[in-house]
């Protein structure tokens, strides 16, 4: 039986086929693309990750049913040009297509300034670790996004792997506000919902594959 969040993950592979085209978004040319991800050393993540944070805590949507079936928003943040959004993205259920578009254009590859339509299960993620945090501190939180998508050229110039889930709009890099990195990164991994990496300055965190984990000590 599928579980909410699997129901709630789903739309990368039923959504993106056809509910968002034409809304100002370019098709992703090969999703399958990100299906053969190349990664490094997967490790278990219990023997570098902290266990006495909120993040070992119970998942919002392991203690409140509802969890996937309320309205869905993220508020993000990204530091070079200090541009902010802040929107519901997923009501009464269904993904808002100008919502969508506006995260959309929000992540866009900075360098060719570029979009491309996101998965959205990339968004849900983001919100749910969002709602975690606001749940177990009381706090707004705000999700600092220090790259998103990125085109062939720009992958190649920040020495991205050739099959990047950020060339198919299917990944983030970035931070949760006053939450370490090793937590943050422990906080998506509990979701299961495809790769999260460690990195010195950021959390990776994709969507679409078998749950991976992995440490790094370059930039990206
Ligand atoms: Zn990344």
């Amino acid at each position: 039986m599928a579980s909410a969040l699997d129901m709630a993950l789903q739309p990368i592979t039923s959504i993106l086929g056809h509910a968002h085209t034409g809304i100002g978004c370019p098709r992703i040319a090969n999703r399958r693309q990100f299906l053969g991800l190349a990664t490094t050393i997967a490790v278990a993540p219990a023997l570098l990750l902290p266990r006495k944070s909120f993040a070992s805590t119970a998942r919002p949507d392991e203690i409140d049913a509802g969890f996937w079936l309320s309205a869905r928003s993220v508020r993000l943040v990204r530091p070079n040009t200090s541009q902010r959004i802040e929107l519901t993205y997923w009501r009464d259920g269904a993904y808002l297509d100008d919502a969508y578009s506006e995260l959309c254009f929000f992540l866009l590859d900075r360098r060719e300034r570029l979009a491309v339509q996101m998965a959205p299960a990339v968004f849900d993620l983001t919100f749910a670790t969002q709602r975690w945090f606001e749940l177990a501190t009381g706090k707004r939180a705000t999700t600092t996004i220090t790259d998103a998508y990125r085109t062939n050229r720009t992958n190649v110039l920040v020495g991205g792997a050739e099959l990047s889930a950020h060339k198919v709009g299917a990944a983030l890099d970035g931070l949760l506000d006053n939450v370490t990195l090793p937590t943050y990164a422990a906080m998506l991994l509990r979701f299961s919902a495809g790769g999260v990496g460690l990195y010195p300055r950021h959390v990776h965190w994709d969507v679409g594959r078998n749950p991976v984990f992995w440490r790094s000590s370059q930039a990206e």
